[in-house]
């Protein structure tokens, strides 16, 4: 019988927290939710353990750990708090693989406590490879860590590199839903309300992701993902829009063949693959109509959407660039979701936090600490004066 393969679930109560515990759920055995952890969500947090009976569960919010121990502790559940016992969940000798499904920079230290301790990773967290892509590939050359991508496109792309060789690949071609304003009027765009962001065509995910869909930002971070994960140049990533979202990313070779991976949009798909070790397995998942597909390509349109021109400033200035725009978005993002900023306001204030933050060419991990800490204050000052 094979072993099972234990898991540590990071942000367990988001959307692809959820769907990771349902894969583990459907594996009849083959992996086990050994860690489930949450940033404030203790309920979710409690019925996530309940059902799944980890060894820990790590609530981030120091406040809500008396709720989740007396909850959980009578079961012989571990019960830890805090964001220091998150990087120590990630390290812990009975982890085989770590999802690092949390939301934003959080994402960051308990993804390099996993690298360091030689963690295989299933990489949900994007912001970890936007804000220290640099840090967290020169962290890989010395551990044998290895990472699987969920983001949809970015397992595409892992899919569509199986078996060739790095020197035919020409460029990466991503593509985006163009998500809930793709034809809307710029003018229309810069007032749209909350619940218009939030109300995303193809996909059914967590509010900070859809609201960065809507932006187009999520894009530009996934070019940025993209050049890091897969030691690409960044001129050679390329974004497309297809609304249908089944077309999950391409890439073309030298010879001027494409190879595409195709399915339906639900993130078990990816995430199946990368809890298997890019190898398939059938959990019984809704298969795609292929002829029911009317797939459509077209350029992005940048004057309406110029979050997407951000991913190539950030990649050509470098340094700390990613880290002060993902900050500077968090906080952007956040104000927006609370009715306290227009929808224009998020790339205004990524743009006005860069130009007032110090730029550090080769930052070490204090420096986007500090970076994402000053970032962060601009940002929310910006936000106030509005
Ligand atoms: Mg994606």
């Amino acid at each position: 019988m094979k072993k099972t393969k234990n898991i540590a679930v990071l942000g367990c109560t988001g959307s692809i927290g959820q769907q990771t515990l349902d894969i583990i759920s459907r594996s009849e055995g083959r992996y086990k939710a050994t860690v489930l952890s949450a940033g404030s969500r203790a309920d979710a947090l409690i019925e996530a353990a309940l059902a799944m009976r980890p060894a820990l569960a790590v609530i981030a919010d120091t406040d809500k750990y008396t709720q989740v121990k007396d909850a959980l502790s009578p079961l012989g559940i571990e019960v830890a708090a805090g964001d220091n016992a998150l990087a120590e969940a990630a390290a812990r000798p009975d982890v085989d693989m770590v999802v690092t499904a949390t939301v934003g920079y959080s994402g960051l230290t308990p993804t390099l406590a996993a690298i360091d301790a030689g963690k295989d990773i299933a990489l949900a967290n994007k912001e970890t490879m936007v804000v220290a892509g640099e840090l967290v590939t020169s962290r890989l050359k010395h551990s044998s860590t290895r990472i699987y991508p969920v983001d949809s496109e970015h397992s595409a792309i892992y899919q569509c590199l199986v078996g060739e060789k790095p020197e035919s690949v020409r460029r990466l071609i991503i593509t985006a839903s163009g998500g809930p304003f793709r034809t809307w009027a710029a003018d229309k765009i810069a007032k749209a309300t909350v619940a218009d962001a939030l109300n995303h065509p193809n996909w059914h995910m967590g509010a900070k992701i859809t609201i960065d869909s809507a932006s187009m930002l999520n894009k530009a971070f996934e070019i940025i993902e993209a050049r890091w994960l897969f030691d690409i140049e960044p001129e050679r990533i390329t974004a497309v829009v297809h609304p249908q979202s089944i077309v999950h990313s391409m890439v073309e070779f030298v010879d001027g063949a494409v190879k595409a991976q195709l399915g339906t949009p639900d993130m078990r798909l990816p995430i199946a693959y990368a809890l298997g070790e890019a190898r398939r397995t059938d959990y019984s998942l809704p298969a795609l109509d292929i002829c029911a597909a009317d797939l459509t390509f077209s350029k992005p349109d940048t004057d309406k959407f110029p979050c997407l021109l951000l991913a190539h400033e950030a990649l050509s200035r470098g340094g700390n660039t990613a880290c002060i725009i993902n900050a500077a978005n968090e906080i952007a993002v956040a104000a927006f979701l609370a009715g306290k900023a227009a929808f224009s306001d998020i790339y205004d204030t990524i743009t006005a936090t860069l130009a007032r933050v110090s730029f550090v060419a080769q930052p070490d991990y204090d420096d986007y600490v500090a970076t994402n800490a000053e970032a962060r204050a601009v940002a929310a000052e910006i936000i106030n004066r509005k």
